[in-house]
């Protein structure tokens, strides 16, 4: 029996041979230096945070190179399957300017000519090349059991052996076509396991676009290439999806950095050039006195569906990650202000080779910055997406008083120093809803200086709705005595016991009448767009 016939016995059914695959799969034509990368994720319908990132550094990259980022789903573990997990998936990089130019598109559907996406579709490829390694006497089938494999595991573990399926471990690895077949026949289960060629004292070297130079051993570890049900592991997929698909970069976690030297090692024995490998460090967090990766268990932030929810700004989210991703970021947007982060060119050697932390407060810090630029048109726009979605009452008054709404909002914002007390969407209503009557249910503090006089001789003879700022100002000083607050700060200072307050208490005094708070922004802009009328029926109330 030949190689080729033993190949057909132990994959049968493959109708096409590797040399016909990488004819089907053209080289690209792409301009010098174009970066051809991918996000892989498996179709669990969740993004973590740590995935985002990622994403979006592959995004920017093939960007910036006029190269392509394509969507591959890894869906070889079957097990791990959720519905609708790739429109998830697409739907939430998406809401963060994260897209493809080639790839899934659903669950089904894909564009680009190096399809399919899904690698479960993909099965015939896998088979085809684990061919070309069994007729080359570098793949072979092993019958050991789940219970044989489990027992070699537990005796490397004792004897403090380096775990896996090598040397002496590696049962199957000479078996003849002859046993082979036989047990076959017999109707024994067996999966493909690659034959190592490789020399555990021997080393190799590994450039990492973000780490470095990295020395491995060799890998001597026949590793399963082809699982029992038909399907590739992730290193034999990786190995002819990245070749297939031409991918020049592979931005990945680095959970795979110790993978690096099978994976080398199977590009080298197909002949294939490798890929640039750039390994992503996870998002860090403190958590009491140490600091651990971003868990998908213990923290909502690791979901990036968690953002949408808390209503921060996606730009805000993708700044910080930029910050995080490349050291010399924040400098240039500091002098870019008037840039879009997209338009940032990123490099491998400035992003960061160990875990950087992730900290929520300085992304709501960040947040807040950014909200304080909207227009107050385009902060009412997102206000109301977010209510609409999360908080249906406040969603009809935003909507109901539109014009007014935008008017509340813009108070304090083309300024020099534009207001930021709101760093989130889902905290628009929480700094704001004093100004709806519907919402408005103060619980108001005493205070000695609260004079009941002073607020009904204001609203009655003072206040006159067309009055300019300065005038306003003016007119409130002069009432001051009648009442004995000091016109002047310095006043009170010079003398606090001959006064009930100063001027800024009077104006504490409305100011909490009118709003129920003690802080706010311009009282002067709050009473005008509250109008005369309001404002006594609060004071009233008050
Ligand atoms: N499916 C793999 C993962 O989610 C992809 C890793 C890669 O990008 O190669 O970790």
């Amino acid at each position: 029996m030949t190689k080729r016939e033993y190949a057909d016995i132990l994959l049968p059914g493959v109708n096409h041979t590797k040399e016909e695959y990488e004819e089907m799969y053209k080289d690209r034509d792409l301009p010098e230096g174009a970066i051809v990368t991918r996000f892989a994720p498996s179709p669990t319908g969740f993004v973590h945070i740590g995935g985002l990132l990622s994403s979006f550094i592959a995004r920017k990259f093939a960007k910036q190179t006029e190269g392509v980022m394509l969507l591959r789903i890894e869906d070889t573990d079957q097990k791990r399957l959720v519905e609708n997990g790739v429109s998830k998936i697409i739907e939430d990089l998406k809401s963060f300017n994260i897209t493809f130019d080639e790839g899934a598109t659903g669950e089904e559907e894909y564009i680009g000519n190096y399809g399919p996406y899904v690698q479960s579709k993909r099965k015939d490829i896998y088979q085809a090349f684990a061919k070309y390694l069994i007729e080359r006497d570098l793949a072979y089938p092993c019958f050991m059991s789940e219970e044989e494999l489990e027992e070699i595991r537990k005796g490397q573990e004792e004897a403090k052996a380096r775990i896996g399926v090598y040397g002496k471990y590696a049962k199957y690895r000479d078996i003849t076509i002859e046993e082979a077949l036989e047990k076959i026949n017999n109707g024994e289960k067996y999966i493909i396991r690659f034959k190592s060629p490789g020399n555990f004292d021997n080393k190799v070297v590994v450039d990492d676009a973000i780490r470095g130079k990295l020395e491995f051993p060799e890998n001597d570890i026949d590793i399963v290439i082809i699982k029992g049900d038909g399907l590739p592991t992730y290193h034999f997929a990786h190995l002819v999806d990245d070749h297939l698909m031409k991918v020049t970069h592979v931005i990945r976690g680095d959970e795979w950095v110790s993978s690096l030297p099978t994976h080398v090692q199977l590009f080298d024995i197909f002949g294939y050039k490798r890929p640039t490998y750039a390994h992503i460090s996870p998002l860090m967090k403190k958590d009491g006195e140490t600091v651990r990766k971003i868990s998908k268990r213990k923290d909502p932030e690791s979901a990036v569906s968690y953002y949408h929810e808390q209503g921060i700004p996606t730009d805000a989210v993708m700044i910080y990650l930029m910050t995080i991703a490349n050291s010399n970021f924040e400098e240039w947007y500091e002098t870019n202000k008037d840039k879009s982060y997209m338009d940032f060119e990123m490099s491998f050697d400035k992003v960061s080779a160990s875990g950087a932390l992730f900290d929520m407060d300085k992304l709501y810090n960040i947040s807040k910055n950014y909200i304080s630029t909207m227009k107050a048109e385009d902060l009412y726009d997102k206000a109301v997406e977010y209510a609409n979605e999360f908080d249906k009452e406040f969603y009809e008054l935003l909507t109901k008083y539109k014009d007014y709404s935008i008017n509340v909002l813009n108070i304090e914002r083309e300024v020099e120093r534009p207001r930021k007390d709101i760093e989130s969407y889902s905290n628009v209503r929480r700094e704001i809803d004093y100004m709806y009557d519907e919402l408005f249910n103060p619980v108001y503090e005493k205070k000695d200086f609260y004079l009941k006089e002073l607020l009904e001789y204001y609203i009655d003879n003072v206040y006159d709705e067309n009055d300019d700022k300065q005038t306003w100002f003016n007119k409130i000083k002069e009432m001051c005595p009648k009442f004995g607050f000091a016109s002047e700060t310095k006043e009170y200072k010079a003398s606090p016991d001959s006064f009930k307050g100063s001027v800024a208490h009077a104006c504490e005094v409305i100011r909490v009448a009118v709003t129920g708070r003690v802080q706010t922004p311009d009282l002067y802009e709050i009473l005008k767009l509250l109008g005369k009328f309001r404002i006594k029926e609060r004071i009233e109330k008050f």
